[in-house]
């Protein structure tokens, strides 16, 4: 039998808000079993397609990211929120629901033939992970492929990736 990963993952109501319903993956990644075969099953997803680098977003990203960084045999990219990377900087604005908030990376981390998998714990609109793709294929690197632990389709964030090129799997929805 194939490990339920879903049903590791719960479901807070009203969380951060009223009226949402926060997927919580830390009961997830506290499973040994859990945390070991969604990281797993992100690596083997994604290997022999020449990646070079995994790029994950602050903060859940991080988890999930480092993991399948070392199941590929491939460096780290922290994706991080403004003003936390000490060197040289690029950066992006997107959109929240109120304000806008910014992502940067270190200027010098990724070069043109570099190829990245960017990796989230979970896409609801989407916002965050355009901005991600956009700020690393500024680099002159190339984002063909994002995975997430978590889609929730009926937002569509996973339809945006698509229609910039990048091809996106989830391990549930
Ligand atoms: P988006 O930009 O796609 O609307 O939101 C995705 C970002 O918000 C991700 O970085 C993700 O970590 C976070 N996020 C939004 N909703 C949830 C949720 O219900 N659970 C978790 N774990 N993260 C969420």
């Amino acid at each position: 039998m194939p490990l339920d990963l879903k049903a590791l993952v719960r479901t807070i109501p009203d969380y951060p808000r009223k009226g949402i319903l926060f997927r919580d993956i830390t009961t997830l990644i506290e499973n040994p079993e859990g945390f070991k075969e969604s990281v797993e099953r992100i690596a083997s997803q994604h290997r022999g397609k020449g990646i070079t680098h995994v790029a994950g977003i602050e903060a859940r990203g991080f988890i999930f990211g480092a993991g399948v960084a070392i199941a590929l045999g491939v460096g780290f990219i922290p994706v991080r929120k403004k003003g936390k990377l000490p060197g040289e900087t690029i950066g992006q604005n997107y959109a929240l629901e109120y304000g806008v908030d910014t992502i940067e990376i270190h200027a010098d981390v990724l070069k043109a033939g570099d190829k990245v998998l960017l990796i989230d714990d979970l896409i609801a609109t989407g916002g965050t992970a355009l901005a991600a793709v956009s700020l690393l294929r500024r680099t002159g690197a190339t984002v063909d492929d994002a995975a997430f632990v978590i889609d929730l389709p009926e937002i569509g964030g996973a339809s945006k990736l698509k229609a910039v090129h990048v091809e996106v799997t989830a391990l549930m929805a």
